[in-house]
Order: C-alpha cells, then structure tokens, then sequence
C-alpha cells in the first residue's frame, strides 16, 4: 500500500512541471502602422516595462525587401516576437530573412527567440559591442528585470544574442534594398547602432531617440547623444523612428532632441554660476517645462542633472 503510495508520489513529482505556468500569457496584437512604402512600425506603449504592457513597449520595424522581410528590434519577450510575427503575417507571407538589434538593451532584443524559433537561419545582426556584452552578463540581466517587472509575464523569454557584427558604415543589401548601418561611439550606450534604410528614406534611431519618455542614460553619454543626433540628421532622412514613441518627421525629432539640448544647455549655464546639481534642479526642471508629462520624467530628470552636470565637470578639466 505505501510503496504504491510512494510510487504515485514519485511518479507525479516527476512528471507534473515546478511551475504550472512555465510560459507568460500572448501578447495582444497591437496595430501595424505603414510609414513608408514596405516600411512598417509597431508603435509599442510609452511605458517602461510593466504587467500591463508585459515587457512590449519598443518600436519593432518591418522592412519588406524583394528577398524576405527584416525585423529592426523585435521586441523584450518572446511573446513579443510572437505577436509581431502574428502581425506581420497580415501583410507578407515571405520568410524573415534578417533581423537587426539596435542596442544591448533586451526591450528592443529579447523577442529575437520568436524570431529564431521560427526562422532559425536568418543572421541576427548587431553592433560587436552587443554580440560581446550580451553573454558577459547584460542578457541575462535583462531577463531578470523583465520578469520582475513584468511580474512574471515574460516567463519564458530566454538569450538569443546577435550572432553577426556589423559596424559604422557598413551597407547591407537585402534583395532590393540597401540598409546603412551608423554607429558614432558612445551615445545612448556604447552598442548602438543606427539603420538607414535604402535612400535614407526611413532611419530607425534606436535608442539615441525618445519621443514622450525620458531616456534612461546612465549606461551612455547625453552630451555624445546629442551629438550622434545632430550628425544623423544631416543625412536627411525622411521618417524617423524612435525607440520608443511615435515616429515622425523632422519637427519630432527635433522636439525629442531639445529635451537632451535643453537640459545640457540649462546645466551647463547653471555650473557655470557655480551651482551644485541639486541646487540647479528647480531651473532646470522650469527649463524642460514642455516636456513634465513625458514618461519617466519625475523619475529620471535629477538622475540626468547629475549626469549631465559630471560630463561637463569631466570635459571642464
Ligand atoms: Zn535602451
């Protein structure tokens, strides 16, 4: 009677899983926007990682070529790679061919898993400093905040890093179309790359571009981001698309710039008074008054004062 007991227990403990749910929920759909012609965006939440938005809150782009479809930036769950691949499904039943990873940051890569699960030989392309980072410690980082997070939504997601490095002009032609790839150093993080897509006729910014959240840049440099924007633009792009928020066209980009300008302009007036960075805080924040109800503002804008305020402390000696 005990061994059969003991045997049913063995039996169950082995087959039944630790954790009843060893994947978070889909997904939902969100909508695909046409900006240009085979140039696709789906415009995720202006949030930063949630239950609600269950870690999708990038911009994955779609570029339909004459050879197969390339993904920029997938998502930061699997689930996301798999509610993009829904998406695209409405418009092209051509293959993936290529997918690009704008940064080391896993809200723009996580989702590659999706991706490889079901195009297993499309190259996965992105700055060396990424394919390097990832295995060293950032993938799995990202893992982790994304299911804390998350609480638990984006259980599942696991590392599929980049596994082709492409660097600062590098073009890549993709049956009829041509991407350009710009990397200017530091700038968001040290990772990124930015993509140009045929005649600059759609630029993918990765995170050197936010539109309605403040960019987190504590792994970067504000004042090497501007700069980065300032010479991207020069190549006179016609869409933009940020990491986040809603692409656009000249007058977007620069209002999303002039939050990073006005800051550093502000604080760097105010450190030339002598001020310390806590006692500048309240003209600064008077400064970016347009900018108050952008996401993340309350949070982060004393974290990018003392920022900028030790860059250009740093650059004064
Ligand atoms: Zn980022």
């Amino acid at each position: 009677m005990f061994i059969k007991f003991f045997v049913v227990l063995i039996v169950s403990l082995f087959s039944t899983p630790l954790f009843a749910d060893t994947k978070g929920p889909a997904v939902p759909n969100y909508p695909l926007d046409k900006l240009a012609e085979n140039i696709y965006v789906i415009h995720g939440p202006i949030t930063t990682p949630n239950p609600q938005n269950q870690g999708f809150m990038n911009n994955p782009g779609i570029i339909l070529t004459s050879k197969g479809v390339v993904i920029v930036d997938p998502g930061g769950t699997v689930q996301s790679g798999e509610m993009v691949l829904r998406v695209l499904k409405t418009i092209s039943n051509k293959p993936v061919v290529a997918v690009f990873n704008t940064h080391v940051h896993g809200d723009h890569w996580l989702a590659n898993q999706a991706i490889q699960a079901r195009y297993p030989n499309a190259p996965i392309y992105a700055h060396p400093e990424t394919i390097k980072k990832i295995p060293e410690g950032a993938g799995q980082e990202w893992v982790q905040l994304m299911e804390r997070s998350t609480q638990g939504k984006s259980i599942g997601t696991r590392i599929v890093a980049a596994n082709h490095p492409i660097n600062n002009s590098d073009k890549i032609t993709i049956g009829d179309t041509s991407l350009t790839i710009h990397h200017y150093g530091v700038s968001h993080t040290d990772t990124d790359i930015m993509i140009a897509v045929d005649t600059n006729k759609a630029l993918f910014m990765g995170d050197n571009l936010f539109n309605g959240r403040l960019p987190r840049t504590a792994e970067g440099h504000i004042g090497r981001t501007i700069e980065a924007c300032e010479k991207i633009i020069k190549i006179n792009p016609s869409v933009i698309i940020p990491g986040h928020g809603k692409s656009g066209g000249k007058k977007m980009f620069y209002h999303s710039l002039d939050v990073l300008r006005i800051l550093y302009t502000t604080v760097r007036q105010q450190y030339e008074l002598d001020l310390s960075d806590f006692e500048m805080k309240p003209v600064v924040v008077k400064a970016l008054d347009k900018y108050k109800h952008w996401e993340t503002f309350d949070s982060l804008v004393g974290k990018s004062i003392s920022q900028a305020y030790l860059e250009i402390e740093q650059a004064d000696f």
